[in-house]
């Protein structure tokens, strides 16, 4: 099964959006066996979407559309395709039922153009839009399954995993693909790769790893077609030759979701104080639900004086070591640990930069600090001179770091 990805909108060519419509769709297809072969990005141009769409219907199985469903004058991606087909364009009454029964209940008048969003080419199948209002719709034409779905990524994506999957998953011919994937966290991409050289297989094995590094750490991706059993085989080599940089299993875990099932087993609470990061390590720890169970709260110190104030940072530790110091950090990590009276604290000051570095404390240059029952410690990174990354690498070392304490029970 083959499939080709078409997706509509002048704003994606022009670099105002960025295409994560055509990311999620290839993430989501390869898993079921439906692989994405093909991918294109088309303006809103009936005549253009039509070229591209009848050379998609000569070579594909399937094929997915997002972007102009909306009730607009740009939007024409279902003219486009009705034209393409040669099939009249029809206004389907339950749906447009439905459109003004949403306006009732919203108690708002609704606007004529909303009932271009009820018109589609004749033999249309709906797909139910549970996020929005201009429905999904599902075609057959010259034995290829064509999918139409909004732009918006939440409806898009919402429909693609109710409807669209789930109509592909039932069709013949599917080659589904296995894969695995393992978190690691602390070690560069570069590092990892020397450490797992001989387990890696070479191209053309029917086993296929890649690496993904992100902020979190690296990420290992395995697949194979043919044989699972050699993937697993490989997926247990490899997580064990990782040490302690294995997170976990990626379906699972992530770090952040490690550290915070570590911490509820064990009912222990973490605090935070940040400065550069500004917040980053408490947003990361609250993005999942339940997060109240481990995570008690922080501060955000960004000024010496807030450090003092709120934390009881020394002055004198200011004075001599400098707010951006492997002192600062513990003393941070410290007082945080005793206001907010949590098992744990974990604490950031750095430089994020750009500007504000000096020779003996350059842009990229910071200090993580952890406060345990058992004493508080300091790590010092020397980071990049971009801002946006310095803060999110700090703010997941950070969460690495209380990890590694975590499991060595210090
Ligand atoms: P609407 O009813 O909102 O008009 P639509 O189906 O007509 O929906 P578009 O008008 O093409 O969709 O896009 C709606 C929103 O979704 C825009 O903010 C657009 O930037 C975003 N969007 C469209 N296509 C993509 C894409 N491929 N990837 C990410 N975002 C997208
Ligand atoms: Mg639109």
């Amino acid at each position: 099964m083959k499939t080709f990805v078409l997706t509509i909108g002048d704003e994606l060519l022009s670099g105002r959006t960025v295409d994560s419509n055509g990311a999620y769709i290839g993430k989501q297809l390869s898993g079921v066996g439906a692989p994405v072969k093909s991918r294109a990005t088309v303006g809103d141009d009936v005549a253009h979407i039509g070229r591209v769409l009848l050379s998609a219907l000569a070579e594909y199985d399937i094929v997915v559309i997002t972007g102009g469903l909306g009730p607009t004058q740009d939007d024409v991606t279902v003219e486009a395709v009705a034209a393409a087909l040669k099939v009249p364009l029809v206004t389907n009454d339950e749906v447009l039922s439905g459109i003004e029964a949403r306006y009732r209940e919203w108690n708002r008048p609704m606007p004529q153009a909303v009932t271009r969003m009820a018109r589609m080419p004749e033999g249309t199948v709906v797909l139910e839009n549970l996020w929005g209002t201009a429905p999904g719709m599902y075609l057959q034409a010259d034995h290829c399954h064509m999918f139409l779905l909004p732009g918006v990524p939440r409806e898009m994506q919402g429909i693609l995993d109710e409807s669209v999957v789930p109509i592909i998953k039932a069709l013949p011919g599917l080659t589904p693909v296995h894969t695995r994937a393992i978190v690691t966290a602390g070690i560069s991409e570069s590092a990892l790769a020397e450490k797992l050289a001989d387990l890696m297989p070479p191209p053309g094995s029917p086993v296929k790893a890649a690496y993904l590094p992100g902020y979190g750490g690296v990420e290992l991706r395995f697949s194979s077609i043919e044989d699972p059993e050699a993937l697993d085989r490989l997926v247990d080599q490899v997580s064990e030759r990782i040490g302690s940089h294995y997170i976990g299993d990626a379906a699972r875990e992530d770090l952040v979701g490690h550290v915070a099932r570590i911490l509820v087993e064990r009912n222990e609470t973490i605090a935070t104080a940040e400065s550069c990061t500004g917040g980053l390590i408490g947003k990361l720890l609250t993005d999942r639900p339940g997060s109240s169970e481990y995570y008690l709260g922080g501060v955000v110190v960004y000024s010496n004086e807030i450090k003092e104030k709120l934390l009881g940072v020394p002055h004198v530790t200011l004075s001599q070591h400098g707010a951006v110091s492997a002192q600062t950090a513990e003393a941070m990590a410290a007082g945080a640990r005793d206001r907010l009276k949590s098992t744990y604290a974990i604490s950031v000051t750095g430089i994020a930069g750009p500007g504000g570095g000096t020779d003996e404390k350059p842009v990229g240059l910071v200090y993580l600090g952890l406060a345990t029952g058992k004493g508080t410690f300091s790590r010092e990174m020397r980071l990049t001179r971009d801002r946006e990354q310095n803060r999110l690498r700090s703010a997941y070392a950070a969460i690495d770091f209380l990890r590694r304490k975590m499991e060595a029970h210090i």
